[in-house]
């Protein structure tokens, strides 16, 4: 009863937590779920006695969202409790989905998954989804259009991950809002698409384009936000009505906190980049969770091409993945942390 009542105070917005599982498959020593509830993951933190004399003692630090998966959830599991979000992007309503995390925590694992059918993440997952309910609807007389875009923001700056012209020729883009508050990217490939298969080979075209990038720039991928957006539009022909909204599914750049005296030029001013543009979002989620007034959208360049997926009657989702890693303790506290501010 309570937690209904608290998921609508919440509104539009969710959040889940992914733990991945060790490398080698164990299960981490640390991080401790509560599997009656499937809500709540704790952090455990065991202080050694400095005299030897004392006992050790143990600090929990409990999280809650509104889903936890543990390291054994699969993939379709993960899929199933997202899928009627994915299926209210054809009702109209423009969904987002988020993951959030430090490199290596499973954002892409997530979002993308790999090329088996059993591992496939959200992305193709959803596109099926939207397909195969598209043809449904076809045959009760609606008419739909679907264009994809794929877009990275690095440094602030965007980059086509669908371009395929000539690397010199690269163009410049900018983000435009219409009178009709619609935002759109100057100079971007959008691509009228059909067909899963379609999808498919648009996100491959991106994956190469930025192992391009990659290549020139040693771990560039894990410093960048990549965004792949599914406009969808709709026709009933007989009953003279539309629809229209965007599927946005994001892999955020690493959240993890750098050094700042060790990162110098360059570095300094991707850290910088990406701690602002993380930050903002927190702060855009957090000031719509609460219905403030005040949203600052366009303090980053991320949250000013996502305004009009965010806020209003859309939907958000937000992933926050962890590592389950000794080491990798402090970025899961931060993140966690960082997860319930949004929540
Ligand atoms: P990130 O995108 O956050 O940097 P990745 O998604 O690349 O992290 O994940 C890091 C590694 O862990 C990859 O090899 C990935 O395949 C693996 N991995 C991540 N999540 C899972 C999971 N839930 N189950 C199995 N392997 C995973
Ligand atoms: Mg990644």
């Amino acid at each position: 009863q309570l937690h209904n009542t608290i998921q609508e105070l919440k509104g539009n917005i969710r959040v889940f937590c992914r733990v991945r599982p060790l490398v080698d498959g164990g299960l981490s020593k640390h991080i401790q779920f509560t599997p009656t509830d499937n809500k709540t993951v704790t952090l455990a933190k065991t202080e050694e006695s400095h005299t030897g004399k004392t006992a050790d003692t143990q600090k929990n630090y409990n999280f809650s969202f509104d889903r936890v998966f543990g390291p054994q959830a699969s993939q379709q599991e993960v899929f199933e409790e997202i899928s009627l979000l994915v299926q209210s992007a054809l009702d109209g309503y423009n969904v987002c989905c988020f993951a959030y995390g430090q490199t290596g925590s499973g954002k892409t694992y997530t979002m993308e998954g790999d090329e088996f059918d059993e591992t496939r993440g959200v992305i193709p997952r959803a596109v099926q989804q939207i397909f195969k309910a598209a043809e449904k609807l076809g045959a009760q007389g609606w008419e739909f259009t679907f264009t994809a875009s794929f877009v990275e923001i690095y440094n602030e700056t965007l980059r086509d991950l669908l371009y395929t012209g000539k690397a010199s020729k690269r163009p410049e883009h900018e983000i435009r809002k219409s009178t009709n508050n619609e935002i759109t990217i100057t100079n971007l490939t959008y691509e009228k698409v059909s067909c899963e298969d379609q999808v498919l080979g648009l996100i491959a075209l991106a994956n190469q384009n930025r192992s391009t990038a990659q290549t020139a720039q040693n771990d560039r991928s894990s410093r960048s936000h990549s965004v792949f957006q599914l406009d969808i539009e709709g026709v009933h022909a007989g009953r003279d009505v539309k629809c229209k909204s965007t599927l946005c599914l994001v892999d955020l750049a690493g959240s993890e906190r750098m050094v700042k005296s060790q990162s110098q030029g360059e570095r300094f001013k991707e850290m910088t980049a990406i701690n602002g543009s993380l930050s903002n979002l927190g702060i855009v989620i957090a000031a719509l969770a609460n219905k403030e007034s005040y949203v600052p959208y366009r303090n980053s360049k991320l949250t000013y091409l996502l305004q009009g997926c965010l806020g209003g009657n859309s939907k958000t989702l937000m992933f926050v993945n962890i590592a389950p890693e000794t080491d990798s303790f402090g970025e899961s506290l931060n993140s966690l942390r960082f997860a319930s501010k949004v929540n």
